[in-house]
């Protein structure tokens, strides 16, 4: 596995694929791979914020955040993560209780349960679950929300500016977690669009294996995932144990219809990513998502014509 960095950069804000449903390229300035420091998977000095109320403090280690006073952009870490045997019990007792909640309710009970541990995925296809989550932690006090956003170097300038937004409007720290390589070092490693000829290659270096080590200094990470995406989500279920990544996952918008979360972002003035308009309702990286004809399935521009249909975050 390739070392991914993750990176704050100044000032800007599900990844279904980090992301969720709902593109110029652009090479993700990197720099240099950073060791992690010991104990840790993943540098400090390695992640980007993009929110300006974080932008002048790198994002800190879980071991650093455990003790992290609070007013501090990454919110307060009073205790240590836990365990897997307690994260597992955590799952077991609120898997049924919150299967027919509402999305606030989730939302409410993962930013109590999770605090400061909690990371948001965000492709920026849309605001709706930073916004729906960040409300909830505000409401109650909790640490602020990150919200994870996977800066492969493929995507959109409209996607991009949507980050920017979420980071400049809504009370959260965006953090983007950038691949090991840059686009242009694994044109040099691996072959110019290495996406197009092994897709499959590609997402593991640029979203699969920097999700999994971003997501290695949480105790839950909140997708946007939806059962009416497609046929291979269509079991998902609101609180489960991620097994791949060891730690828990929350789909609070499960059960909501693409009619449902344009709802909830034109009541709560949420940032849309301007492709959601165009043709694109399922919206990833620019090579790799196609315009979607008026009726047909959301994911079908997603790397259309190959048999790939997901990136390999939500197996
Ligand atoms: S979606 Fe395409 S460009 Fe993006 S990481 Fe996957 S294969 Fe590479």
């Amino acid at each position: 596995m390739t070392t991914p960095t993750h990176a704050p950069h100044a000032p800007h804000g599900p990844a279904d694929d980090a992301a969720t449903t709902p593109g110029a390229s652009t090479d993700a300035p990197t720099g240099p791979a950073r060791p992690a420091l010991p104990g840790l998977r993943v540098a400090p000095a390695n992640l980007r914020v993009t929110s300006p109320a974080a932008a002048t403090t790198p994002p800190s280690s879980p071991a650093d955040r455990a003790s992290t006073p609070e007013g501090h952009p990454a919110g307060p870490r009073r205790r240590e993560r836990r365990g897997a045997d307690e994260l597992r019990a955590v799952v077991e007792e609120a898997a049924p209780r919150l299967a027919d909640a509402s999305a606030q309710e989730v939302a409410a009970w993962a930013a109590e349960e999770f605090g400061g541990w909690l990371a948001v995925a965000c492709s920026m296809a849309d605001a709706v679950l930073p916004h729906l989550v960040a409300q909830a932690a505000t409401d109650r006090g909790a640490a602020t929300v990150d919200v994870l956003f996977l800066d492969t170097g493929y995507h959109f300038a409209e996607t991009l500016a949507t980050r920017d937004l979420v980071a400049a409007r809504l009370p959260v720290r965006v953090v983007d977690v950038v691949p090991h390589l840059s686009v242009a070092e694994q044109d040099a490693a691996h072959g110019v669009d290495l996406f197009a000829r092994d897709p499959g290659a590609c997402c593991r270096m640029r979203k699969v294996e920097p999700l999994t080590e971003a997501l290695a200094g949480y105790e839950a990470w909140v997708t946007g995932v939806r059962r009416e995406e497609a046929p291979t989500r269509a079991a998902t279920p609101v609180v489960t144990w991620d097994a791949a990544h060891g730690l828990v996952k929350v789909n609070p918008l499960a059960a909501w219809t693409f009619d449902e979360l344009l709802a909830y972002a034109a009541e709560q003035d949420v940032p849309l990513n301007p492709l959601l308009d165009d043709g694109y309702p399922s919206i990833g990286c620019r090579p790799c998502t196609s315009r979607v004809a008026p009726g047909a399935d959301p994911r079908s521009g997603r790397w259309a014509g190959l048999a790939k249909t997901e990136c390999g975050i939500h197996p």
